[in-house]
């Protein structure tokens, strides 16, 4: 049966949530399949997903950098939130990796490469 753990190219099941979420996007190198070998990282939809996520927070560090004086509350809260998204950034795209989006080959032509 065909699952998003699948290798996209010897087909087998040879990936689970945690290997999935830390084989990175079509941008990072990927991660090796243990049965073929080939380079693997989350597809499309998870390249759109961490882009469209990387905007909404930078958006939001934007707003909360311009906020930052507003009032003392924004001035004790400024760094803190700016931290959490942040740290959203880089660990949610990694969440949602692990649980949803098909994989593929990486694309990176330098991935094979050292
Ligand atoms: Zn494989």
């Amino acid at each position: 049966m065909s699952s998003i753990y699948n290798c996209p190219c010897c087909g087998e099941k040879t990936f689970n949530p945690l290997t999935k979420a830390m084989a990175g996007t079509m941008k990072s190198k990927g991660r090796r399949c243990p049965k073929c070998q080939k380079l693997c990282v989350n597809g499309k939809g998870a390249t759109t997903f961490s882009a469209i996520y990387f905007l909404i927070s930078f958006a939001f560090v934007i707003f909360v950098y311009l906020h930052g004086k507003d009032s003392v509350w924004w001035d004790t809260h400024e760094v803190p939130i700016v931290l959490a998204l942040m740290l959203g950034m880089y660990i949610v795209p990694k969440i949602v990796n692990g649980f949803c989006f098909k994989m593929m080959e990486t694309i990176r032509l330098d991935a094979y490469e050292k």
